[in-house]
């Protein structure tokens, strides 16, 4: 099946999926949106109030400050792929349930597959969950690491950096160093990202822009 068609075939079976709980409280379901042949794909937790009022994904303040983000690491929202960890609305904006996590999870992994982004942004600690389980946010944000193949950067949730002021900074900083990153992933060679499975995923972390950059660590992509 070619990618948009695979998408395509994705958001209509998550706009009437039943396969969670969450399906009895949404208004709308937030299948994600984006390029078929994106290159970069974001993650976040999981739709809002305006998402479920409106079924598309960052549509509201942390939305907002996402469009301003991409804009430092001069990417525009039409040239990537938004999604979430879940694609309804968690009443109330409550963390989604391991369940619910791994009952949507199925569109999750379809949609990697579909697409094949070169880079995955995952946003807040439930989409790190997924490729680096045990991580710990604080200390891992901003670094590339290798999942299965394919470069993960982990960033705080820009939510996060709206009820916490500090966070901003280095949310900030994060994006605006993913341009470096992406361009030492093009320039190393690489082998093709191997397919997203439900398999236990290793990781790790190979470079942080932070850090002088060592030839030897670059070769690991
Ligand atoms: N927060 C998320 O994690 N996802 C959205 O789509 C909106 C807010
Ligand atoms: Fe289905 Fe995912 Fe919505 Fe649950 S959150 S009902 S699994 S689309």
């Amino acid at each position: 099946m070619d990618p948009l068609e695979a998408l395509n075939t994705i958001a209509s079976e998550v706009r009437t999926c039943k396969n969670c709980s969450l399906h009895h409280t949404r208004t709308h379901s937030v299948p994600g949106e984006g390029p078929a042949d994106a290159r970069i794909m974001f993650i976040g937790e999981g739709p809002g109030m305006n998402e479920d009022n409106q079924g598309r994904p960052f549509v509201g303040a942390a939305g907002k400050l996402l469009d301003s983000l991409l804009e430092k690491a001069g990417l525009q929202r039409k040239d990537v792929f938004i999604c979430n960890v879940v694609k309804c609305r968690p009443p109330g904006n409550r963390d989604p349930m391991p369940d619910e996590i791994t009952a949507c999870g199925k569109y999750l992994d379809r949609q990697i597959e579909a697409i094949q982004p070169e880079v995955i942004v995952t946003l807040g600690r439930f989409s790190m969950n997924k490729f680096m389980p045990g991580a710990k946010i604080s200390a891992v944000h901003g670094k590339a690491s290798k999942v299965d193949g394919r470069m993960v950067v982990a960033m705080f949730h820009p939510a996060a950096a709206l009820h916490q002021p500090a966070l901003k900074p280095a949310i900030e900083q994060d994006f605006a160093n993913l341009p470096r990153l992406l361009k030492l992933h093009q320039e190393a060679a690489v082998e093709k990202p191997v397919k997203p499975t439900s398999e236990i995923r290793t990781y790790t972390d190979i470079v942080h822009p932070d850090e002088p950059e060592k030839p030897s660590q670059m070769t690991l992509f």
